[in-house]
């Protein structure tokens, strides 16, 4: 499929940010964005990039009413020497049709999103942050777009592309955050979309995350929905503990989406030679092993932090110390180490970066 292109006016293009280390994360869009239709029959057809700006979307849009939208986020990286590279973007696109399947939405060539994502950072490029750390953040997403009342699958859709430049997530430094362990509300349960990236799992988190915030904590670390014992994941993030020597992650059973970032942790300790187990852990074994000195870190992954180290968490209202509260070994090691692939300043052992050709 061709990609037509219709660039903004040289007139009207917007100014960049001049202060790259207090962009504040998702406010700031570059001048252009990709978009394409899924009509019935007729598959996916107008694959193009255009000026940014408003959707036109019908009020009856089926998004709109019964939540058919899924969404994906990865990060381009400027190098020192000025070339821009991804970081595992057919994972994500991967993930994305996954997403699409679960939500009844139609698939899309991995192929042809790649090639919108990275023409359209080729047009875009001038917004590709300089400095260490920031990058530009990209967001793919697909809606449901058929003007219709009345629940079944959309037969129309929109997939498009925005993205936008974002600061380096720990300007001043590492900073541990404090959980809270929800025991009342759940993320999702098993044979819920948990494992897809479907905006209804964001709307749903919202109540439990703000009633933590009111507490003075940054996150909610969400456990299983139906025995409320085991950890899941932690705000939208993926979760590791450090136990002695072992690094434990719940597995990916359905409830858990499966953190690209989880991913390239567990592959990279284990090159390590550290021994990672992906295993159930109850939240009772993580405050007695806090309390025992075993858990010696904890911290959360993704994409926009990369790694998250936790230095406390709060459950049945008591307070327990992950380590010494500040930031662990393994944490700053796998934390240097993918930042280090990257931006290039590292060997990219496992072939995951990805130039553009701008
Ligand atoms: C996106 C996301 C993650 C992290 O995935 P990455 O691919 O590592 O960015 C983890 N949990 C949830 C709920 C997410 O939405």
């Amino acid at each position: 499929m061709e990609i037509s292109v219709h660039l903004l006016d040289a007139s009207k293009k917007h100014a960049k940010p001049s202060d790259e280390k207090n962009l504040v994360f998702g406010r700031v869009f570059t001048d252009h964005m990709f978009l394409v239709d899924f009509k019935g029959q007729n598959g996916w057809q107008d694959a193009r990039i255009v000026p940014y700006g408003p959707l036109e979307l019908d009020p009856a849009a089926m998004v709109l009413h019964y939540g058919q939208g899924i969404f994906e986020g990865l990060k381009a990286y400027r190098r020192a020497n000025g070339e821009i590279w991804l970081f595992r973007p057919r994972q994500n696109c991967e993930r994305l049709n996954r997403s699409a399947k679960r939500m009844c939405m139609p698939e899309i060539d991995v192929s042809l999103q790649l090639r919108a994502i990275e023409k359209l950072i080729a047009i875009d490029k001038d917004w590709v942050p300089h400095s260490l750390g920031s990058s530009l953040y990209i967001r793919p997403t697909m809606i449901a777009t058929e003007p219709h009342i009345g629940v079944r699958p959309s037969a129309e859709y929109m997939y498009y592309v925005i993205t936008g430049p974002v600061a380096a997530y720990y300007a001043e430094g590492f900073n541990p955050v404090k959980i809270y362990v929800d025991e009342q509300y759940v993320r999702t349960v098993r044979g819920g979309p948990g494992d897809a990236k479907t905006m209804a799992n964001y709307a749903s988190s919202l109540f439990a995350a703000e009633l933590a915030k009111e507490k003075g904590y940054t996150q909610v670390l969400w456990l299983d929905g139906v025995e409320r014992r085991y950890v899941d994941e932690v705000g939208t993030s993926n979760i590791f503990f450090r136990i002695g020597d072992e690094l434990v992650t719940p597995p990916l059973q359905g409830s858990i989406l499966p953190g690209i970032t989880r991913d390239s942790v567990i592959q990279l300790a284990r090159h390590r030679g550290i021994k990672v187990s992906e295993r159930r852990i109850t939240i009772e074994e993580v405050i007695e092993k806090a309390g025992s000195g075993e858990l010696k870190e904890m911290f959360a992954s993704g994409t926009a932090a990369v790694i998250s180290p936790v230095g406390e968490i709060c459950y049945r209202d008591k307070i327990s110390r992950i380590g010494d509260g500040g930031v662990g070994e393994w944490a700053l090691k796998l934390y240097d180490e993918i930042l280090g692939i990257q931006y290039g300043e590292r060997e990219d052992i496992f072939g995951w970066t990805r130039r553009l050709d701008v």
